[in-house]
């Protein structure tokens, strides 16, 4: 039986609630998509069209006055990030993905899943295709990290390409097509000492005989205000997605670690020079990644070295680095900064409850356990090797089959619907 929300409305199947607060809690985010740059070509600066697409998720870099390497044209530009999944006009505030609504959904489902990535949608497609009726808290900024992504080159069917937003506008569509109830909301706090398990998001509670968590991971940043204001126009967190636009360029990486070592020596393949900068005497990554970092000849290798400033207004222009052992700064000249510095894995809500590992992802058991019975783990929450959108959507189409068939062993479910994928 399905109970009715209290102060929200059924958008469609998507239930739009007031933007979160300051006291709002974790925040939701999906999967990185792994996404490879777009098939952009270069140019002289006069090919470009004014309303010239951007890369970066469609946060301006503006390599316009490059006139010497040639400014990128960049992949068609994102749809607003503030994309409205399917409301009725006028049911998104304007300038994001606030909601002010009133109304009615449901709160009790067979199935509540946590996140909205690509790992969090898959599993609400198959699961409401199972008439599990799912109930999506798809957190306050839905979608996941493909929602900061311009093309995704490497999502399968989509032989063109794909901007990341469009992407997940359609997962979601595709989700809500078969019957799953959406809400931007990220939680509060879970309970899964008893069944119905009971996960509270901005005062409601909502229940479900299993859950699915497919909260993923958010790349880290150093915290500077200058790398906020510079990201998308470049500064980046991923060289997958955005090594191409950095084609001759100077460009530094910051980090010590496996991810560092591994995104500068692909960053190789585009920019002219790599800087790879560490703050302490010694790397934390694998040794074969730092020998095959030290023998690549386009690797410039700087440690004991702190980034004190992104320097630049409109584009990314230099850096302000710091010895760390003597305090002394100097200004160096660069045309992009790639942060390497980890994934934190969105794991807060979960932790007194679920296992993690010393990396603090979450432990699944047997593909998509966990340690109770019940709850199901998909996605980068737990995936921190391949991090890639298509093995989440698989995931988060592992977990739903495995939670129709646990619901069923538990007479939860009818035995005919498990199976019927
Ligand atoms: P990591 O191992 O935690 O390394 C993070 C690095 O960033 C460290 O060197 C750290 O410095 C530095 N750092 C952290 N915060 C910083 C800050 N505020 N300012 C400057 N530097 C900062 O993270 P990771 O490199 O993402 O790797 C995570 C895990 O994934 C590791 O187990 C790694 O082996 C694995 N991984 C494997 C592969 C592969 O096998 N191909 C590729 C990528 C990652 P300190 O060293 O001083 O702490």
């Amino acid at each position: 039986m399905s109970k009715q929300h209290p102060d929200a409305e059924s958008v469609g199947t998507s239930v739009r609630l007031p933007a979160a607060g300051a006291g709002a809690a974790e925040s939701i985010s999906g999967n990185r998509n792994g996404s490879t740059p777009g098939a952009a070509t270069e140019t002289s600066v006069d090919d470009v069209a004014p309303a010239a697409p951007l890369p970066f998720g469609g946060l301006a870099i503006d390599f316009s006055n490059d006139i010497e390497v040639g400014a990128p044209v960049a992949p068609a530009p994102l749809p607003n990030l503030a994309i409205d999944f399917g409301g009725p006009a006028g049911a998104t505030a304007p300038g994001g993905p606030g909601f002010t609504a009133t109304g009615e959904g449901r709160t009790e489902s067979k199935l509540l899943i946590v996140g909205s990535g690509p790992a969090g949608l898959t599993a609400a497609i198959y699961a409401a295709r199972a008439n599990l009726e799912p109930i999506v808290l798809a957190g306050s900024a839905p979608g996941g990290q493909l929602m900061i992504t311009s093309d995704v080159e490497n999502y399968p069917g989509f032989p063109d390409g794909i901007q990341g937003p469009e992407l997940m506008a359609a997962f979601r569509q595709q989700a809500e097509r078969f019957g799953t109830q959406i809400v931007d909301v990220d939680i509060d706090r879970v309970d899964f000492s008893s069944r119905p398990f009971r996960i509270w998001a901005r005062g409601t509670e909502y229940r479900g005989e299993s859950v699915i968590v497919a909260t993923g991971a958010s790349a880290l940043w150093l915290g500077l205000e200058s790398e906020t204001r510079l990201r998308g126009r470049g500064v980046s967190a991923c060289a997958t997605c955005d090594g191409f636009f950095f084609r001759d360029k100077e460009i530094a990486v910051v980090g010590g670690g496996d991810t560092a070592l591994e995104e500068a020596t692909f960053l190789t393949r585009f920019a002219s020079k790599v800087h790879l900068l560490h703050r302490r005497g010694a790397f934390r990554g694998s040794k074969i990644m730092i020998d095959r970092a030290k023998a690549n000849p386009k690797i410039a290798i700087r440690l004991n070295t702190a980034v004190d400033e992104v320097l630049g207004d409109a584009k990314v222009s230099g850096l302000r680095l710091r010895d760390t052992q003597t305090g002394e700064t100097d200004e160096v000249s660069m045309q992009g900064l790639f942060v390497a510095i980890g994934y934190r894995p969105n794991t807060d809500a979960f932790r007194d409850w679920l296992e993690v590992d010393d990396k603090g992802y979450l432990v699944v058991h047997d593909e998509t356990g966990s340690k109770i019975d019940g709850v199901f783990i998909a996605g980068d929450v737990h995936d921190h090797r391949y991090r890639q959108a298509v093995t989440a959507a698989a995931d988060g189409c592992k977990a739903a089959i495995d939670a129709e068939r646990w619901l069923e062993s538990q007479g939860i479910t009818e035995a005919s619907t498990a199976g019927a994928w």
